[in-house]
């Protein structure tokens, strides 16, 4: 197993006691205020991990590529902390419903029904789905910053990067990202994910790098199939195992 894909599981079991604990202690947020005051108290729990898995990816660069500069520091802001807060409680202009069994007066049973978790900050089922919602967000938000080192070490270098899968299972869309090969970053690259993506990023400064046969196996599977769907089927056959569906 890869170093850093034993942070990001790391990272995914640790953040689950951490955001039930927020949201037991503030609730879920029911107003664009509160959102941020939650957000508050999770930024610097964020930066301290972030800070942990940029030490730990910067050792794996060092000792595979013991030439390459890395660069300082940490971007990550506030604003992105509060907006995932946001997101996740459904006060964003679009939100993301969440399923829940309500108590209809009206026929007297109990019923699913969709709604935005701000709106029903007393429900159990609303605390524990918030709860969710930020730990998997916040690893996200954690894990990212192995991967920018990644690519910022790589501009910073003029060497390129490549995506590899990691974890027990990888969609249909990571496969995809995957067999692109290697990436000569201009300013707009950047690592795609989705909750729960595992995948990692690793340097490319030469013909050969960890990953690329794999990566050279994937893209002959995407030369055969039209479209991702075919793709996403072939995947899972040759791959050997039942994959996640693409979103
Ligand atoms: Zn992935």
């Amino acid at each position: 197993m890869k170093v850093m894909e034993r942070s990001y599981e790391a990272v995914e079991r640790a953040m689950k006691p951490v955001a039930a604990d927020l949201v037991f202690g503030y609730g879920v947020p029911t107003s664009i205020d509160t959102a941020y005051e939650l957000a508050d108290q999770l930024y610097p729990e964020i930066m301290g991990r972030r800070r942990r898995m940029i030490r730990d990816e910067a050792e794996s660069i060092a000792k595979d590529h013991p030439f390459l500069v890395i660069p300082d520091g940490d971007r990550y802001p506030l604003t992105a902390t509060r907006k995932m807060v946001v997101n996740s409680a459904g006060l964003a202009p679009k939100p993301r419903l969440a399923q829940v069994e309500m108590y209809d007066p009206a026929t007297r049973e109990m019923q699913t029904t969709s709604i935005a978790p701000y709106l029903a900050p007393d429900m159990e089922d609303m605390q524990v789905e918030m709860g969710r919602r930020l730990a998997t967000a916040t690893a996200r938000h954690i894990k990212g910053a192995s991967r920018e080192l990644v690519i910022r070490t790589a501009r910073e270098n003029r060497t390129g990067w490549a995506r590899q899968l990691s974890g027990s299972e990888n969609c249909a869309f990571c496969a995809m990202l995957v067999s692109r090969g290697a990436v000569y970053t201009k300013d707009t690259a950047r690592f795609e994910t989705h909750d729960h993506c595992n995948c990692t990023a690793t340097l490319v400064d030469g013909p050969e790098w960890d990953g690329r046969d794999e990566a050279e196996r994937l893209y002959t599977l995407w030369r055969r199939s039209e479209g991702l769907a075919e793709f996403g089927k072939k995947y899972r056959e040759e791959f050997g195992f039942v994959g996640m569906a693409a979103t």
